[in-house]
């Protein structure tokens, strides 16, 4: 249940982009450029996602190492875990990081009647934009259950579905050494990682992220974003 004003800025954002890509488009046009190192390093992304917060204990050491190597994430979030920690959801969005919609409770998704569905999508919505002022446009569904029914139900709620790409199952606590490298041998440009910042003790992960942060800018990367508001 996505609010009229959010409708709008979603327009808004769409016009924008049909104006960049028409303006884009003929920049192209008018001009061949060789290739850029810029414009090779810009390929060159990774999309870093944490998962199962808030947590008031882990999710402040993830935003204060993200922050130590300038780098933004995205953070798919409980929304029961943002009602009964809404500090940590907003200093999450103040760092510039974007909130996401991960269900109110952690079902799967896939059990569920359309109305429990839209319950936990919705109410995860609210809790959300009620710390961060905007409504989540991505969701991400727990242990990843898709189906028919998920999927056109998240469509009917205005949510694109982000999974990911590489899982170094840190939510398992295989070590640090473990996390670290099953991230660093798997990433690729465009890769999705999925990191856990709550739902345990996610020391681990905490204490694998300065060496791939810092191996991943090394190799060339950048950091963005998922497509999500
Ligand atoms: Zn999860």
């Amino acid at each position: 249940m996505s609010s009229p004003r959010g409708a709008d800025r979603r327009r808004g954002r769409r016009a924008a982009r049909l104006v960049l890509g028409t303006l884009v488009a003929a920049a192209t046009a008018a001009v061949v450029l060789p290739a850029a190192p810029a414009q090779a390093a810009g390929n060159k992304v990774v999309h870093l996602t944490f998962d199962d917060g808030p947590s008031p204990r882990y999710t402040p050491q993830v935003l204060a190492l993200l922050a130590q190597y300038g780098v933004r994430a995205t953070f798919f979030e409980i929304g029961q875990n943002v009602a009964a920690h809404p500090d940590v959801t907003r200093r999450v969005a103040a760092q510039g990081h974007s909130v996401q919609n991960h269900s109110w409770s952690h079902p799967d998704l896939r059990k569920l009647s359309k109305s429990a569905f839209q319950y936990q999508v919705t109410a995860t919505d609210a809790r959300i934009r009620a710390q961060t002022g905007v409504t989540p446009t991505c969701l991400r569904p727990p242990y990843g259950g898709v189906n028919g029914a998920v999927r056109s139900g998240a469509a009917g709620l205005g949510k694109s579905i982000q999974l990911w790409s590489v899982d170094p199952q840190d939510w398992a606590r295989p070590g640090r050494a473990a996390i670290e490298r099953r991230v660093l041998d798997a990433v690729r440009p465009g890769s999705v990682v999925l990191f856990h910042d709550g739902g345990g003790d996610r020391s681990q992960t905490v204490a694998a992220l300065p060496a791939v942060l810092r191996t991943l800018k090394a190799r060339g990367y950048s950091f963005a974003l998922l497509p999500c508001r």
